[in-house]
């Protein structure tokens, strides 16, 4: 019973990442290019940040929006760069990160990812049955070299180093991270533009995210930007704030766990209060919805 919920949870949310991508209108979306230094730039569009590296190796990707922009994005890049675009690794598999994949692997790029993420992505495509074939289309999507902790690349310059974070956002994140150039891809792990989001159905935990921000101030300094998934590049002060944050939001709900107070009460305390108006995201709920996860989490430990 539990393992036919799980799978019409996970592709009811395929299908429904896939609706929201077919009904969008994407006609008015611009690929706009950020520099980073040493080849290194951000394409900002709609969805998740793409990481870019360009040079005599060819070009890297890292994520890749939605399928409509991938006309746009491929424009983008052939702004910064005049070889083709060889590689792909996905930090995760939500849409607005892998919305590309099968154009892109249609045109010969290779996609590289966390071994989770390519058995969710083929789950979304068979909603769930393993038996039933995928099309060619569906096949160039997947990703075609997986890893179960880590993977380098040695590109452009670069030693480019991927490993997969126990489940945060989903159970299949990966930073990744440019050694020389002192930067990180987050993916979704690390954003700047509202709470932490833990996937419940890919196995995301909150705790999970806070154990991924406390490995992003290990590996990092004080010269190390962080791109996250969504928002804007940051310092290592922004990843330890935001933690600080989490970390009081927990203790406020703990402390009601512990006091036998219910979720509904929880709640009412308001352990949120002072961090809505930044990071609510425009959601009424956002909130209450974090100290949820929170509440779920600390009951099943
Ligand atoms: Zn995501």
């Amino acid at each position: 019973m539990k393992v036919f919920s799980r799978i019409f949870i996970l592709s009811a949310a395929m299908t429904s990442a896939a609706a929201v991508s077919a009904q969008q209108d994407f006609s008015n979306v611009q690929i706009v290019p950020h520099s980073l230094g040493d080849g290194l730039y951000f394409l900002e569009g709609q969805g998740g940040n793409i990481g870019v590296s360009v040079g005599d190796d060819g070009v890297f990707l890292i994520d890749d929006q939605f399928a409509p922009l991938t006309e746009k994005i491929i424009a983008a890049v052939a702004s910064l760069s005049d070889q083709p675009i060889r590689f792909l690794l996905n930090t995760h598999y939500h849409g607005d990160h892998v919305g590309g994949n099968q154009n892109l692997g249609q045109a010969g790029v290779v996609i590289i990812s966390n071994e989770n993420v390519r058995t969710r992505l083929q789950a979304g495509f068979t909603n769930g049955d393993l038996q039933r074939a995928l099309t060619s289309e569906q096949k160039a999507g997947l990703p075609v070299i997986t890893y179960a902790d880590s993977i380098d690349l040695h590109l452009n310059g670069h030693d480019i180093h991927a490993f997969h974070v126990a489940p945060a956002h989903t159970d299949g994140d990966s930073f990744v991270v440019f050694r020389d150039a002192n930067l990180i891809h987050t993916g979704d792990v690390f954003r700047t533009t509202g709470y932490p989001r833990a996937d419940g159905n890919a196995n995301g935990s909150f705790y999970g995210i806070m154990a991924g921000y406390e490995i992003l101030l290990d590996i990092s300094d004080e010269n190390t930007r962080f791109l996250p998934g969504h928002g804007v590049v940051s310092d290592r002060n922004e990843v330890a704030s935001q933690l600080q944050m989490f970390t009081t939001i927990r203790d406020r709900v703990k402390a009601g766990v512990d006091a036998g107070m219910t979720l509904e009460q929880i709640q009412a305390s308001k352990p949120t209060a002072e961090y809505d108006a930044q990071w609510s995201a425009g959601v009424a709920t956002a909130g209450d919805d974090l100290v949820a996860v929170i509440y779920g989490e600390l009951r099943s430990m």
